[in-house]
């Protein structure tokens, strides 16, 4: 597996350190074949392997796991961005009913199929009133089909009418759906065997006459690297706002989910996984991203040893807050701790009351950049200094105010910062300790 070969690249790249440039180079070659055999078009690895280097290079390595398996992380956070990230949108359904879903595709892409698995679970788990209308007169039986298909999952379908046109089959459904105070209308189009020209303008003068508010491409999943081309016609043609991935139960090596996805821009909203109308998922980029990397537990191993390391440093200031120690090393600590989580913005916004809080620290012009200048201010200051601040005498100030490029005015701001902190853990020590000062937070 993936991370097999990647943990054979970083062998000789042990302890802590941070990742180099030549290391992740060797690495994303490996990555760059495992997506290939994945299925995943050209172009995209491409895009993804040099997005993903940048990331990589010079991140330090975490002590307890090995560089192979960070980087395969690394690549697995990516991965699960470029799918989509952690939430997937659902269907935008916020229109005057009835609400139009057009679904386009390839003929045996799995759009019949996919239009009564969604009318289910929009009946089901929604509670809507739906309506199916199939537009497909090329196969003799595509109607027909739908027909059947709605009687199993209880949905209506629009009565069958030979030898009218697609565009009016959807005048006829629009209507129908109208009398009967329909939620949602399911449009199935006609699918070809290829991409052309006839079925891109039938396509486009349904859309004209139905208005959808969710055009969804259904995709076979095993297709690979031909899908890439389908979407590509189907997007540069009709507005699609998502994606449905059929057969995903098959072998499917997870590739063209990440093409799709890199191609139309539009996110993969479903993902059929089963011959039977209850197989239809919300697709998870989480899910098809370990499939990519065929890596097992790796994700949450890393996650575990980064978490311990924190845990390891979050419990060593506690002992020493608890003691009322609290010196330059521990206000160094703290600063890099609020960087991490995303700078003085982040950590305002997650912390309640903390709104007002902001607004002060944007008032007096204290923003993300303070954090790093106190960060290079005690970074000039021996151990010696750090550890007992009370060294710090107007020559010594003058030394480290040059050697981290900033004044003798700040150096002093941060010294008052620090007495003003230490006095507050001291404050907290009688209190009781962390208890007490878990009292107030709890
Ligand atoms: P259409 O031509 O695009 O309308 O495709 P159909 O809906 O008629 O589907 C073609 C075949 O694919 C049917 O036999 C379906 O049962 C099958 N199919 C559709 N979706 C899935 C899926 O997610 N998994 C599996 N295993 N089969 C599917
Ligand atoms: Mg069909």
């Amino acid at each position: 597996t993936l991370s097999d070969r990647l943990g054979s690249v970083f062998d000789k790249l042990r302890g802590r350190g941070a990742l180099k440039e030549q290391d992740v180079r060797d690495a994303m070659r490996e990555v760059r074949i495992a997506l290939l055999e994945a299925d995943v078009a050209l172009p995209v690895v491409r895009r993804f392997i040099d997005e993903v280097t940048e990331q990589a290079v010079g991140q330090s390595v975490l002590k307890s796991v090995t560089p192979g398996q960070q980087v395969v992380k690394i690549v697995n956070d990516a991965l699960v961005e470029m799918l989509g990230g952690a939430e997937t949108p659902g269907l935008d359904l916020a229109a005057t009913p009835p609400v139009v879903i057009m679904m386009v595709g390839l003929q045996g892409s799995g759009k019949t199929t996919s239009t009564a698995k969604l009318a289910k679970l929009l009946k089901e788990k929604q509670g809507k009133k739906v309506m199916m209308a199939s537009l497909d007169v090329n196969r003799p039986a595509a109607q027909e089909q739908l027909r059947v298909l709605g009687e199993q999952v209880d949905v209506a379908t629009l009565p069958i009418i030979a030898g009218q046109a697609p565009v009016d089959i959807a005048t006829r459904a629009l209507q129908s759906a109208k009398l009967q105070a329909v939620d949602v209308l399911l449009l199935d189009t006609a699918g070809r065997l290829h991409v052309d020209q006839a079925l891109m303008d039938e396509m486009r003068a349904v859309a004209s006459i139905s208005v959808p508010k969710e055009t969804l491409l259904v995709v076979d999943s095993l297709t690979g690297q031909d899908a890439v081309n389908v979407a590509q016609s189907f997007a540069g043609q009709v507005d699609l706002t998502g994606v449905i991935l059929t057969r995903m139960d098959g072998d499917a090596r997870g590739g063209a989910a990440l093409s799709m996805r890199a191609v139309t821009g539009k996110p993969i909203k479903f993902a059929g996984t089963g011959e039977k109308l209850d197989a239809l998922e919300v697709f998870q980029p989480s899910r098809v991203a370990g499939r990519i990397l065929g890596m097992g537990d790796i994700v949450s191993i890393v996650e575990k040893a980064a978490q311990a390391i924190e845990q390891e440093e979050a419990e060593r200031m506690a002992e020493r807050m608890a003691k009322g120690q609290f010196d330059l090393n521990d206000l160094r600590t703290q600063l890099r701790q609020m960087q991490s989580m995303g700078g003085l913005g982040a950590l305002a916004g997650m912390m309640p009351g903390m709104k007002k809080a902001k607004a002060a620290m944007a008032q007096s012009g204290m923003d993300d950049r303070v954090l790093l200048r106190m960060d290079a201010i005690i970074g000039s200051m021996t151990p010696k200094e750090r550890a007992r601040p009370e060294l710090l005498n107007a020559k010594r100030k003058i030394r480290i105010a040059n050697g981290s490029g900033t004044q003798v005015q700040d150096v002093n701001k941060l010294l008052k910062m620090h007495q003003e902190m230490e006095r507050a853990m001291k404050q907290i020590k009688k209190m009781g300790g962390l208890k007490g000062l878990g009292a107030l937070f709890g």
